[in-house]
């Protein structure tokens, strides 16, 4: 399935019955068997993920067809067991439908998980966002062997790539100076036909090149959401950083560890449309940002610079063709970098 590991793991726990939902709390504890959402329910997996209010408000507003709940047979762990059917009419192309209807579900499930311990309200249309973001990366990545997870060993070569359509994408970079004990960090906001939008230079105390790295991931997400843009990619070339700041498995230092919950609470900021996705790619593919942060020297302490410096303008071309080339037969992409 083209859907990223933990999505796999839901899916797993869903056919597997082992959701902690209330409808199999209440019987342990003195939880009230009651749907997170709407509260009128009991809280079934069917329930909350196809007949609540809220579930078919997400699955109305995604793009989806057929509308999912109408696919579902009894049970939901019947309707995933036969999700490898693809309904009729489906195209491929545009991915898998079995992994959609997968990070759908997660999503909501998520959604439920942030109600109960955090008290926060999802728009349901948030959701679908999401989803989009995530599937249509996966879907990426799964068709193109040369853009592939950081353990291929076709992943040095790939380049930099432009975000679905509707998308801003910041490449981050984080480099520490030993000398100094100073991090010298970039951040490139690019739009989803490839125009660099606005470069961002800044200074910090680190004392590690996880901790540069995990500086810039934080003030990309800041930087993410002061934007007010409904969906950004949040891109940067240490592996160990995404991992964890997806909450897997990674080799970093406890004050680059300390960082994350800042990062998380970014991404869930509540009230506030904004979403995003963050993704790992080879150092190639996040030349610009490294570039960039390489110059940030002890003169810089914070600049926001349009247009960019024109140390940046090759490399900037360079990422903007390339992607062009990639895709050469459709019809994004089509300007590209200097043309302001
Ligand atoms: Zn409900």
């Amino acid at each position: 399935m083209e859907a990223s590991p933990r999505a796999k793991l839901f899916a797993f726990k869903c056919v597997q019955n082992m959701l902690a939902i209330n409808d199999k709390l209440f019987r342990y504890t003195n939880i009230p068997n009651r749907c997170a959402f709407c509260s009128q329910h009991g809280e079934t997996m069917e329930h909350i993920f196809f007949t609540c209010l809220f579930a078919r408000s997400v699955w109305f507003a995604s793009a989806s067809s057929p509308f999912p709940p109408n696919t579902y047979l009894s049970s939901v762990v019947d309707w995933i067991l036969q999700l490898h059917i693809n309904p009729a009419g489906w195209n491929n192309y545009q991915g898998q439908w079995m992994a959609k209807c997968i990070i759908t579900i997660w999503y909501i499930w998520l959604a439920c998980c942030d109600k109960v311990f955090r008290g926060i309200d999802t728009n349901p249309g948030d959701i679908n966002t999401r989803t989009e973001i995530e599937w249509t990366a996966e879907a990426t990545l799964a068709r193109h062997p040369s853009t592939n997870r950081p353990s291929c060993r076709h992943f040095i070569d790939q380049n930099w790539a432009c975000p679905p359509l509707g998308t801003q994408k910041i490449n981050f970079a984080g480099i520490y100076d030993a000398h100094n004990q100073n991090g010298q960090i970039a951040l490139i906001l690019r739009s989803s036909n490839g125009w660099c939008r606005e470069v961002k230079q800044l200074r910090c105390r680190v004392q590690s090149q996880h901790e540069a790295e995990m500086q810039a991931a934080l003030e990309a997400a800041i930087w993410a959401n002061q934007l007010n843009s409904n969906a950004i990619q949040i891109e940067g070339n240490c592996v160990e950083i995404i991992k964890a700041i997806k909450g897997e498995a990674c080799h970093i230092n406890w004050r680059a560890r300390s960082r994350l919950a800042s990062i998380h609470e970014k991404i869930r900021k509540n009230g506030d449309d904004t979403t995003f996705a963050f993704l790992t790619c080879c150092k190639k593919a996040n030349q610009a940002a490294v570039a960039l942060a390489n110059r940030t020297n002890s003169n810089v302490i914070c600049n926001i610079a349009f247009p960019p410096p024109s140390f940046l303008f090759d490399v900037l071309s360079l990422d903007s063709r390339r992607n062009r080339d990639q895709n050469q037969g459709s019809e994004v992409n089509e300007p590209y970098f200097p043309g302001f």
